[in-house]
């Protein structure tokens, strides 16, 4: 057998281990159940067709009597056109539009807030059935026209990272596929995306992939999106879907916290890119700034990194590092977060820490994130310092519904 430098080889768990995060996953799932969102239904009771897998749209098209092709033309004009009425479903006949549009509707959340920052920065605050709202923020590349989507998977977080607004607001609910897709189509919407005769031509991108200024989608608004692991899976299937919005996935992360048992199976089931916040490479520090860490402390997650599938030099694993002033960001601590990633894909994305009112820290000064970052560097991982964006309008990480929910109780 060929010897593997030890550094490669994939960390597997023995048997027992991955018995217990069977366990684990199933009760993560049950607990996940309890905040799902309520049935897409309206008061009329019509249906929102809009984070349907597949076989749902397929069955609500046989409940009403249609053949199965109906289900594969709906799933064109909502998901390919992003048309949001029966009537411009042209391949479909008047009398049958008018009897979809009896049953069904094809939703989309309510815009109640879209703030635009002065580097394009766009935040919008969007307003589910139950009057539930979540902000998402579309961020332009600074040099390409094109820019991710920073979509939100649960209304509040159950997990209370310190440095983290969202962390300071308990769960509400998760929020479900069509509410996640829903974020993404909305802002399609916003920046006229869908084919048809508004839309930009943008031509074909490197990979293929149409050229949009909407091109990839970050799970890092609201929320930890493996504790809403069902929605979330089934919205990242929808979105991939190729007779649909057809994103790759390599244009698909997701962030996490370190959820070591979902992160398994979000690799398996998904393979879309991986985020994983660190920010700290010790578990005495860890424990008490992302708390999730006195369940699955750094060695358990670090070995769940090395074991999903599909990284390698061109998928790397992102790992999000805050830079905390006088916390975090020593040379020690990045010769440590050097030697636990050492072997693995990966590339480290250094966040100054965006404040927050009431918030106990403060950002690192840029001489000693520039520091941090070599050190980074020389040992082989790029180690962008990621430029706050949309500081104006608080579209930052970890802020987001802070601004929106002080001007609500000032009105
Ligand atoms: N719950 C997931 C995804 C949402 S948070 C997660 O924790 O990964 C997205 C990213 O923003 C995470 O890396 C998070 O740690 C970071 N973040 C949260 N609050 C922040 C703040 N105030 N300043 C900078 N980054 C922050
Ligand atoms: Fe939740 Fe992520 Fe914020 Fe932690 S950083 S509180 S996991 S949203």
């Amino acid at each position: 057998m060929l010897a593997q430098p030890p550094d490669l080889t994939p960390d597997l768990a023995p048997d027992h281990t991955l018995d217990l995060t069977g366990a684990e996953r199933t009760r993560i799932l049950a607990k996940s159940a309890l905040f799902d969102p309520p049935p897409a239904l309206l008061p009329d009771g019509r249906r929102d067709l809009v984070g349907l897998s597949r076989a749902e749209l397929a069955a609500a098209v046989a409940e009403i009597g249609e053949a199965p092709f109906r289900a594969k033309q709906l799933w064109h004009w909502i998901y390919h056109q992003g048309v949001t009425t029966f009537d411009l479903m042209s391949s479909i006949a008047r009398p049958l539009q008018a009897k979809l549009a009896a049953h069904f509707v094809v939703g989309r959340p309510q815009t109640v807030m879209a703030q635009l920052s002065e580097d394009s920065t766009q935040k919008f605050l969007f307003r589910f059935r139950d009057g539930q709202e979540a902000e998402t923020v579309y961020i332009p590349s600074p040099h390409e026209d094109r820019g991710a989507v920073c979509i939100s998977s649960q209304v509040g977080c159950t997990l209370s990272c310190r440095f983290c607004h969202t962390g300071t607001q308990t769960l509400t609910r998760n929020l479900g596929a069509a509410e996640i897709v829903g974020q993404f189509m909305a802002a399609r919407d916003a920046y006229a995306e869908w084919p048809g005769p508004d839309a930009l031509k943008g031509g074909e991108a490197k990979d293929g992939q149409s050229a949009r200024l909407l091109s990839n989608i970050v799970f890092m608004g609201m929320g930890e999106p493996l504790y809403n692991y069902v929605n979330v899976a089934k919205a990242i299937t929808i979105l991939m879907d190729n007779e649909g919005i057809a994103l790759s996935r390599r244009r698909i992360t997701l962030s996490t916290s370190g959820v070591v048992p979902m992160m398994d199976r979000a690799g398996a089931e998904l393979g879309v890119n991986l985020a994983v916040s660190l920010h700290a490479v010790r578990d005495a520090l860890r424990d008490e700034i992302v708390p999730l860490n006195r369940k699955y402390p750094i060695a358990e997650l670090i070995a769940a990194c090395r074991r999903y599938p599909g990284a390698s030099n061109a998928r790397r694993i992102t790992f999000e590092y805050v830079m905390l002033k006088g916390v975090n960001d020593t040379p020690a601590d990045a010769h440590e977060l050097v030697r636990l990633i050492a072997g693995m894909p990966a590339k480290v994305n250094l966040i100054p820490f965006n404040p927050w009112p009431g918030s106990a820290y403060e950002t690192s000064t840029p001489a000693v994130i520039e520091r941090f970052a070599k050190i980074v560097m020389e040992a082989g991982f790029a180690s962008p310092v990621r430029s706050p964006r949309g500081r104006d309008i608080l579209a930052a990480c970890g802020q987001l519904r802070t601004e929106s929910r002080r001007q609500r109780s000032v009105a």
